[in-house]
């Protein structure tokens, strides 16, 4: 297995041995200890999984956790010394990928980086008409042409393309965008839609991947 990870860790005997190990196992690895540095490092460098620790000087990992899921779907594992605090984590849905608590055995931390990876893929799906979503940019071209999508719009291809022909509601469209049950009008998914149909019209004006369905919702179909 390959692929670029990022430590975040800042005891530097841990986290120089969390690097050795991973790099035996294949992987390229680098460590960052202070929590300012990490999103405009994971920006730069995008790597391919993250191991994050909750605390740390700076920033805190739940802050960093969530930033980043504002603009990537990379895979996180989030690290905590305190075993109680893995329930807490879970409550907050703070989509990271897995949890490991302190102290743990290097070949643990490698075990675990390679399940999330084989889980997650390497990110990259292909569509039809030439749609390649990336969700660990949150990056969708049309043709070889970024669509410059927002996170929702990106979301919410991601789920219409992965189920082609089907039908989705308004609702539907939303439970699966604002898991949070964040109350929004209906309006907001035809808005978000729009958007994403004009991206794609700019792109290839000859194709048509979301169709809506009078009086149902929506549907991803391939012209
Ligand atoms: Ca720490």
């Amino acid at each position: 297995m390959s692929g670029t990870i990022l430590i975040v860790e800042d005891e530097p005997k841990l986290a120089g041995l969390l690097r050795d190990y991973l790099q035996q196992a294949g992987f390229t690895a680098f460590c960052l200890g202070n929590g300012i540095e990490v999103v405009p490092r994971v920006r730069q460098e995008m790597p391919d999984l993250i191991l994050l620790d909750l605390m740390l000087p700076g920033r805190d990992g739940l802050d960093i956790c969530k930033e980043i899921r504002t603009f990537s779907g990379v895979p996180i594992i989030m690290v905590t010394a305190r075993i109680e605090e893995i329930d807490r984590l879970l409550g907050l849905e703070l989509g990271a990928d897995d949890y490991i608590c302190k102290p743990f055995s290097p070949r643990e931390v490698v075990a675990r980086v390679k399940a999330v990876l084989r889980r997650t893929g390497n990110g990259q799906t292909v569509h039809a008409e030439g749609l390649v979503l990336d969700e660990s940019r949150y990056r969708a071209t049309l043709g070889g042409h970024d669509l410059d999508l927002t996170a929702v719009e990106f979301k919410l291809l991601q789920f219409l393309a992965a189920n082609p022909g089907r039908i989705y509601s308004r609702q539907q469209l939303m439970d699966r965008i604002y898991p949070d049950q964040r109350i929004v009008a209906d309006r907001t998914i035809d808005s978000h839609i729009k958007k994403l149909r004009k991206k794609i019209a700019d792109a290839s004006p000859s194709t048509e991947l979301i169709h809506s369905v009078y009086g149902v919702g929506y549907k991803f179909e391939p012209s």
